[in-house]
């Protein structure tokens, strides 16, 4: 904490000699925005990114306001499908923490829009003599040029950037690094699987406590016996695989062991068992990955298992690459606790599948959350005991009380603060691990990392979960996914026949919707489950009801009895708990 107190001293001398008479009203506070999420209906597909930009700019964009654009920016493949993300221009400069992103389907079909664009009425352009304004930043006062400064504490080895607008305001001070508190060859060596208290059910203390770092029977006798790949070049074994390697990037300064042997048994006090015992758990993880689809949330890595300058606190560096990560050394060392090094790695994914989205209060606290259900079920993979520990070694113990995936809280209880509002969105992942088993939680909980925005709400989230189930799954269980979120006050207390509601807004089609509009063939309405619905109607522009028929397996409309105009088509469910509607265009 070193670190940020010297920065918070050195920023306010300067404001106090910049502006003597500081006024609050004209006080520059970044304004974030709120993402939508929106489903989108249909069968859009585009031949390129260049007709999806044009569409998203004519659809998402205020048209009132010139001079803005989308820039395409990268792609992302998920088992769900396919994600673009672009970022919002005006005039010609990026707008910070301002994008959109659209998913499609495995067929090529527009399915989602993650809408995450500013919106602004008002900005200011002064055309100021500097080179600084790199960029357009929202704040209190409308969109204003900014610049950034980087600021380098030698000490910590951290970068902060701190926003400025071009009157030298400060308007956001933005630390990139995420922290938690605190040809191969096979060869095998002596682990903790994860740690020694969920290995040997004890609780911390006594001979289970960390005692500088020294060795002793118990704690010897905690570790398991695994094999595993290790990378071979030039004539040597290294602690790397194709994307993860062991190396010293910090203090405290000590070397990586150089594998001599094809047995490494090191014992915890030897900084050997740090290095292997990290490598172990970082390459399962990312070997379980690749089994379950999920290879495109890896990345190169360089991993420091005695870093994050000797402090009790691990942290991934997102702005290298290749991307770092470091465990720190103090009080049980970081590396030591297999839960600590898998929390990390899960960072690590989300920053891959989502870069640059983790701003805001819910946000972080699900970046945590999700960490800590990939802590608990990667332990519970490994052993029964102590499962809703959180870092059972590292934490609950006398130098910190760790965190749980069983808390009682409710979301409208939130407090704001990440490592208390974790437990609330952590809890109802693992209640949804707890209910569906096997690895269809994890398909979920992964596939939502690729749909993260800046400032995502937990409820934002756990509907995209939802809707995640009902793309992959077709919907089986979302009664049971909804009931863990309603649990915890994330959403409301479950609709009726929910798993039926969604399965069945996932089995209606309207296609043929583009020759439709041009009158050059027929829009044809196919629906799975024709039993679930009662009438099929469509309606005009302005609401009078046109055409009432009912409900069949395919349902044709020929554009010849349709003047140009907006329709809509609108099915009801015979149990009244849902309506469809579906907008038509004929030109
Ligand atoms: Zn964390």
């Amino acid at each position: 904490m070193k670190y940020f107190s010297s920065s918070i001293l050195l920023l306010c001398s300067f404001f106090c000699l910049a502006q003597p008479n500081f006024n609050p009203i004209n006080k520059a506070e970044f304004a974030p925005n709120e993402p939508q999420y929106l489903s989108i209906n249909g069968d859009k597909k585009f031949e390129s990114i260049q007709d999806l930009t044009v569409h998203l700019e004519s659809k998402y964009l205020d048209q009132t306001i010139g001079d803005q654009t989308l820039q395409y920016v990268y792609t992302k493949n998920s088992p769900i499908g396919t994600h673009y993300t672009f970022e919002h221009r005006f005039k010609n400069k990026p707008i910070y923490q301002s994008s959109i992103q659209a998913s499609f389907n495995k067929k090529g079909q527009l399915i989602l829009v993650a809408n995450n664009l500013v919106t602004f009425n008002d900005f200011t352009n002064q055309n100021s003599a500097t080179e600084k304004g790199k960029f357009w930043i929202k704040n209190t006062n409308g969109l204003t040029l900014g610049f950034k400064i980087l600021e380098w504490d030698s000490i910590s080895k951290n970068y902060t950037s701190h926003y400025y607008d071009l009157n030298n305001r400060l308007i956001l001070t933005h630390n990139p690094r995420l922290y938690f508190h605190a040809p191969d060859s096979v060869i095998s060596a002596m682990v903790y699987l994860p740690n020694p208290i969920v290995a040997t059910n004890q609780i911390y203390g006594g001979p289970y406590a960390d005692n500088g770092d020294k060795n002793n029977t118990e704690l010897t006798n905690a570790r398991s016996k695994v094999s595993f790949s290790l990378k071979y070049t030039n004539g040597k074994l290294i602690l790397a695989d194709s994307l993860i390697q062991i190396k010293d990037l910090n203090t405290p300064k000590i070397e990586v062991i150089q594998p001599a042997d094809s047995f490494l048994n090191f014992t915890r006090d030897q900084s050997g068992f740090e290095d292997v015992n990290v490598f172990y758990h970082l390459s399962t993880y990312s070997n379980y990955l690749r089994k379950i689809g999920f290879s495109n949330l890896l990345d190169s890595l360089l991993v420091d298992p005695h870093g994050a300058n000797g402090d009790d606190n691990s942290f991934i560096e997102t702005e290298k690459y290749p991307y770092e990560i470091e465990y720190g050394t103090g009080n049980v060392d970081d590396g030591e606790d297999g839960q600590v090094v898998v929390h990390e790695f899960s960072h690590a994914m989300s920053v891959i599948a989502a870069p640059k989205t983790t701003a805001g209060k819910d946000r972080l606290a699900m970046e945590e959350g999700q960490a800590d259900y990939v802590t608990m079920t990667y332990s519970r993979s490994l052993s029964p005991n102590k499962t809703n520990q959180v870092f059972s070694w590292d934490g609950h113990n006398e130098f910190w009380s760790g965190f749980k995936t069983n808390a009682p809280l409710l979301y409208k209880n939130r407090k704001g603060f990440e490592d208390i509002d974790r437990e609330i969105w952590s809890t109802a992942l693992m209640c949804i691990h707890d209910k569906l088993r096997n690895t269809k939680s994890d398909s979920l909980i992964f596939s939502s990392y690729f749909l993260q925005s800046s400032n995502s709400s937990m409820p934002q989230m756990a509907r995209i979960i939802l809707k995640i189930d009902s793309l992959l799954f077709s919907g089986k269980d979302v009664g049971k996914i909804w009931q863990c979120f309603t649990n915890q006050g994330i959403l409301d207390t479950v609709p009726d026949n929910i798993g039926l509601t969604f399965a069945n807004l996932d089995q209606i089609k309207i296609l043929n919707t583009y020759e439709f509009s041009q009158g050059i063939g027929m829009a044809i309405i196919s629906i799975s489950n024709p039993n679930f619905w009662t009438d099929f109607e469509i309606f005009n522009s302005v609401g009078q009801k046109l055409i009432t028929q009912n409900v069949s397996a395919e349902i044709g409309l020929n554009p010849d009895d349709f003047k140009p105009g907006v329709y809509f088509i609108k099915l009801k469910s015979k149990q009244g708990q849902l309506n469809a509607v579906y907008k038509l265009v004929r030109y």
